[in-house]
């Protein structure tokens, strides 16, 4: 049953110690819980359960009818599809998609002020949209987004059937962590708890006093892994164990993370973590109970994945960017649709065959950001790799789980320095050798080429221990940035 946790087997047979064996132990009471929650709860049961090939029939009634929408509704898609030569009523079937060309957040960006006069993504009349969200922007303006209150119902859908699916019904009680702000999130997932009927707790930070657990007795907590590590040694510091609170799970999302961390959270808790992916472009798929990978809402956003390098679609269990469709129900309006959108997340789809909760969307694995990719001699990593391997479990005996990495030019010619900070609880009892072996020994793991070059001495791995709050970022305002190129251009 556990194989279907990625990077389960590894924890398995590193135990090395009475310690780890109990860790272990309790890894498997852990997931053991969550595979056996009751399943065969919906929150859209006939959508959610359609069999493949009527739910492929449904996809492309709303890809034809999404594709007329745009013509007719987005002066952006007009335009596309005049200059790029595309009829749209020739575009019948979820398939034929893959012959359409691939825009991105710069096209957005370019297609809004102050480059041109009007938003020309917008496609519903100003007295329709609801509300205006934007993205941060981490490469200048953000990108604006139109959603009238029919998109905010279809956001709000995906989500309650993504808690639904993780076992929450209206006897849930969440704080949810994620921010009020100009994305999506954390209002979404509010409308989500009310079509569930689920009482809310809208904190909008993970700092907040912890009379809230106490007082409210949330069932559940909505936030970055980071943030909940956070709050588990904020209630270890008070002496309060997690048990002795009312949370039942939590749901990580936000940003990306390894396997590894999200088990040492599950562990540290004692309660599963699911998690969810959600942009403000729409894209609001969840992990069920199974811990299958996240399903894909596919009767309201169509995802293909896409090799930039090769410019062309890959074949399901190959890695590439995920590319979004929006698709609307006929009759359906839109303030910002998109067609062929790279997300710059980077995914694979695990499968399109039932789940075992029942669950007949597709599933894919964690996205993770491009943006947060490097590459060191024609061979990439992401700052994921860089986390499983911190978080091994034997490592954390010593550390917080806190860390940041640096990629230098290295002093001999062809030379990349990779340099890796880490928070120990107290660094001068932290065995230093141990934790190197065994971040080296993961980190290297998959990865045949950054392996060569590590052992030709062309890719040297340096690390740098510090005290709580003594890593870079600490000083710094914002999301940390935890991987970080500082290579001559
Ligand atoms: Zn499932």
């Amino acid at each position: 049953m556990v194989q279907f946790i990625p990077g389960w087997n590894d924890w398995k047979w590193k135990r090395r110690s009475g310690e780890l064996v109990a860790r272990c132990a309790t890894y498997k009471r852990v997931l053991s819980e969550f595979l056996f929650m009751p399943v065969g709860q919906f929150f859209s049961e006939p959508i959610e359960t359609m069999p493949r090939g009527d739910l492929d029939a449904l996809i492309d009634e709303r890809v034809r009818y999404t594709v007329k929408y745009a013509a007719e509704h987005s002066p952006f898609y007009r335009n596309w599809f005049r200059t790029n030569s595309i009829r749209p009523e020739e575009i019948r079937v979820h398939e034929d998609l893959l012959g359409l060309p691939v825009i991105s957040g710069r096209t957005i960006r370019e297609h809004q002020p102050p480059v041109t006069t009007d938003f020309e993504f917008l496609s519903s009349a100003w007295g329709e949209v609801f509300s205006i969200q934007e993205t941060s922007g981490t490469s200048g303006t953000p990108k604006s987004f139109f959603l009238t209150w029919e998109d905010w119902k279809r956001y709000a859908e995906k989500y309650a059937r993504s808690f639904v699916s993780q076992g929450f019904s209206e006897k849930d009680r969440i704080v949810v962590c994620a921010s009020y702000g100009m994305n999506v999130g954390a209002n979404t997932m509010t409308i989500a708890a009310q079509r569930i009927g689920m009482g809310i707790i809208p904190l909008g930070k993970c700092t907040f006093d912890l009379r809230v657990l106490k007082n409210y007795k949330p069932t559940a907590i909505v936030g970055s892994v980071f943030k909940l590590l956070r709050l588990f040694y904020r209630l270890r510091g008070e002496g309060v164990k997690p048990s002795d609170t009312s949370i039942t799970r939590l749901v990580a999302g936000g940003e990306s993370f390894a396997d590894e961390s999200r088990a040492y959270l599950a562990e540290r808790w004692g309660v599963p973590v699911y998690n969810t992916y959600g942009s403000t472009e729409g894209t609001m798929c969840g992990e069920c109970t199974q811990l299958a990978g996240l399903h894909v809402p596919e009767d309201l956003v169509h995802l293909d994945v896409y090799d930039p390098h090769r410019q062309s679609f890959v074949k399901d269990g190959e890695c590439g960017r995920g590319i979004l469709t929006t698709l609307l129900p006929v009759g359906g309006k839109c303030g910002t649709l998109l067609l062929n959108y790279d997300t710059e997340d980077t995914t694979v789809v695990i499968s399109r065959e039932p789940c075992r909760c029942g669950r007949t969307h597709m599933r894919i694995t964690n996205p993770q950001r491009e943006a947060e990719t490097i590459w060191v001699g024609g061979n990439p990593f992401n700052r994921v790799d860089i986390e499983a391997a911190v978080f091994q479990p034997e490592n954390m005996e010593y550390l917080t789980g806190e860390y940041e990495a640096f990629v230098y030019d290295g002093d001999q010619p062809n030379e990349t320095v990779l340099r890796v900070s880490l928070e120990c609880f107290v660094p001068d009892k932290c065995d230093r050798r141990l934790v190197q072996e065994h971040f080296i020994a993961r980190f290297l793991k998959h990865k045949q080429g950054l392996s060569a070059l590590y052992h030709d001495g062309a890719f040297p791995i340096v690390f740098n221990f510090t005290g709580p709050g003594g890593l870079e970022f600490a000083k710094l305002r914002g999301r940390p940035k935890r991987l970080v190129d500082r290579r001559n251009p």
